[in-house]
């Protein structure tokens, strides 16, 4: 991202007045600490902008995991969330990591690992050719037990690219109905949430089965349970109300929204398309972006000639990391906040990480 100037974000109301002294010192210490030490500072596009402004490199979670294998640091201070700092840890193991704020987590990543095993054991007990994708969005244990890991950004790619019918993805729902549609496969939706019955869920399913054979489909997607809290409390109402007020304005949504949204739409995007878009678009100077906050604040400041309607929601798992942790964990490189990973369960994590990589490619 482009370098954004102190006043500027006063200016804008991102940084409070009464807070920019307080800013400006940490920004020269977490420069000055960030060379001494030979750390590296990834950043996730829903940080707050004075976080990203100290930032080496700015994106989602496949840049930020393909970025921080191959640097030349002494340790790491990631922020963004834990799943992100243990999917560092994974791929380079060597280099400590350290998470600035233990709250950052995130509700989507919450997966049971032996309430996965089961559903795998189901699904082969269906007879059924499938291959377990897992959004990044997830603990290693649950990484470990996946054939490949995916983002929102390259989920379809890489379903695509699978070899198997039919896909178990796991946990995001609507990122699970993104790839159904991209893939030319019949979205089966996920049981209710901690209620899954193999009876129950199969009468559910197997008309849609059938229905998705006589259609000639490429195979399934069997949906996990999980949603995004942010994204999944979004409605259509949001994008109607927008498009009462300006019908110019182009919707863009994030694949973890729920389906009707993604229906009603006009890109359905992951964070860095959307930056993407939004750069490489100058005729769409009316926009509403439907994702969290951090990435919409960073595309107004990047783009003062355009409009953005706001219809954004806070993370407040992103929000945890600020400033001041940032500088207190480059200073004092606290033990209890380097996120590590069991090696028992880190070479399988790593596998399907990097299966991801050579298949997004
Ligand atoms: S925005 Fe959603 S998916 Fe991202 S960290 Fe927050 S809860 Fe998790």
């Amino acid at each position: 991202m482009s370098f954004v100037s102190l006043d500027r974000l006063v200016r804008t109301g991102a940084v409070a007045e009464k807070d920019a002294g307080r800013v400006e010192y940490l920004w020269a210490e977490i420069a000055r600490l960030k060379k001494e030490k030979r750390a590296f500072i990834p950043a996730h596009n829903y940080q707050v902008p004075e976080v990203q402004q100290i930032a080496d490199v700015v994106g989602d979670s496949f840049e930020l995991a393909v970025k921080s294998r191959n640097i030349d640091a002494r340790f790491v201070v990631f922020c963004g969330v834990r799943f992100m700092a243990e999917g560092c840890v994974t791929l380079a193991p060597e280099r400590p990591v350290y998470l600035p704020n233990l709250q950052a987590l995130c509700s989507l990543a919450e997966v049971d690992a032996d309430e996965l095993a089961e559903r795998q054991e189901f699904l082969r007990g269906l007879g059924r050719k499938f291959s377990t994708m897992t959004y990044v969005n997830t603990y290693a244990d649950v990484k470990a037990l996946s054939d490949v890991c995916c983002t929102s950004s390259n989920a379809a790619r890489i379903a695509d690219r699978l070899g198997t019918p039919d896909v178990l993805f796991v946990p995001d729902q609507n990122l699970a109905y993104q790839v159904a549609v991209k893939t030319r496969r019949m979205y089966l939706p996920p049981p209710e949430a901690n209620l899954f019955d193999p009876k129950d869920y199969l009468e559910r399913i197997r008309p849609l089965i059938q229905e998705g054979e006589r259609q000639g489909l490429a195979g399934n997607v069997f949906a996990w349970e999980g949603a995004c809290h942010v994204h999944h409390q979004m409605t259509v109402d949001d994008i109607a109300r927008i498009r009462a007020q300006d019908p110019q304005a182009v919707v863009i949504v994030h694949g973890e929204v729920r389906p009707e949204l993604q229906r009603a739409a006009d890109q359905v995007l992951s964070t860095a398309q959307m930056a993407k878009y939004v750069e490489t678009h100058p005729e769409a100077r009316h926009l509403a972006i439907l994702t969290e906050c951090g990435l919409v604040v960073r595309l107004e400041l990047e783009h003062p000639e355009k409009q953005f309607y706001k219809a954004c929601r806070l993370c407040q798992y992103m929000k945890a990391i600020d400033l001041e942790n940032v500088y207190e964990t480059l200073r004092d490189e606290p033990a209890e906040r380097r996120i590590t990973v069991p090696e028992g369960v880190r070479g399988g994590a790593a596998r399907a990480m990097e299966k991801m990589i050579a298949l997004a490619r």
